[in-house]
């Protein structure tokens, strides 16, 4: 496998509020644990900023200006309860549309089998006109349309593994069978969202997880909801939410989870990957708290993806 990696600095100058749990820290404890020679083989690149016009796909023009004009020249400000914005949010948030976009260009045209992006700030709560849950654009919607609009793809399914619902992605792909949504994530738990009984046009699937599930109800969730839908809908992306805050180290949630399970689901993503579409599998950071918990699920994330 090829395997590609995705990160650039701008992405530590997004500051967020002291105590903030969504801080540059992370990306450092991720790109300390990717420093081992066991990561060699990666292809490692800068991704280029996007032009603003490709945030258009996920999102209207209207929210488009209104983020752009929200961005402070200097301090911080704040776009909602939980989610800020620094002088070079603007440029961190446009690089990680450019590297989720700039993953899709990849696994089509070949230049990679699969490739893991570590930006920041993260995507999967932004909807079509709210920012929110540490989110702006949601990188993982504009990465499916991307790939849609440029290469043709009919179908793109996401798969979502961060242990907070992706409202954003929900509300975005919401009447569009296009899309498949699937979302394993603890209930209850912020943004409320993700019941079974949300099921969109029938493209959108919801494992609600209760908290204190551990690796076996995990996996069983994965297995008996998640699976089968990627297998009935054939896609020709798959893009992972890849959160690692379902680890049991994570502050925010109460979901057990180990590397070992990253490990297993990396595995059965790739499994399908490689069966509906010459392995084209771009995988997205969303959250993931506690930085010894992220850099070791991430780690074997990336070990996966570049082993097959
Ligand atoms: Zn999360």
């Amino acid at each position: 496998m090829t395997t590609r990696l995705y990160t650039h600095p701008i992405y530590l100058e997004h500051l967020t509020p002291p105590g903030h749990p969504e801080r540059p820290d992370r990306l450092r404890a991720i790109a300390r644990a990717l420093e081992h020679e066991s990561f060699e083989a990666l292809d490692r690149k800068e991704p280029p900023m996007a032009d603003p016009s490709a945030v258009l796909l996920a999102h209207p023009e209207e929210y488009l200006e209104r983020i752009r004009k929200a961005m402070p020249e200097e301090g911080m400000v704040r776009i909602d309860a939980d989610t800020s914005a620094s002088s070079k949010t603007w440029e961190a948030a446009l690089t990680a549309v450019g590297a989720a976009t700039a993953a899709v260009d990849d696994v089509f045209t070949g230049k990679a089998d699969n490739v893991f992006v570590a930006a920041r700030p993260p995507g999967h709560h932004a909807e079509k006109l709210t920012a929110m849950g540490f989110c702006l654009f949601n990188n993982a919607a504009i990465a499916a349309r991307h790939a849609q609009k440029k290469f043709d793809a009919e179908k793109v399914a996401i798969v979502d593994w961060d242990v907070h619902h992706g409202n954003g992605t929900q509300d975005i792909f919401w009447d569009d069978p296009t899309v498949l949504y699937c979302s394993t994530h603890q209930m209850p738990l912020y943004p409320g969202t993700g019941a079974k009984d949300e099921t969109g046009a029938g493209n959108i699937v919801n494992a609600p997880l209760s908290p204190h599930t551990g690796s076996d109800n995990f996996r069983e969730a994965f297995r008996s909801r998640v699976l089968p839908a990627i297998d009935r809908f054939g896609p020709d992306l798959i893009i992972v939410s890849a959160g690692f805050d379902a680890h049991h180290r994570d502050p925010l949630a109460e979901i057990d989870l180990y590397e070992d399970d990253f490990d297993w689901a990396t595995g059965e993503l790739m499994d399908r990957a490689g069966r509906f579409c010459s392995n084209r599998l771009v995988s997205l950071l969303e959250g993931g708290y506690d930085l010894q918990g992220l850099a070791m699920s991430t780690a074997v994330h990336v070990t996966r993806l570049m082993r097959g």
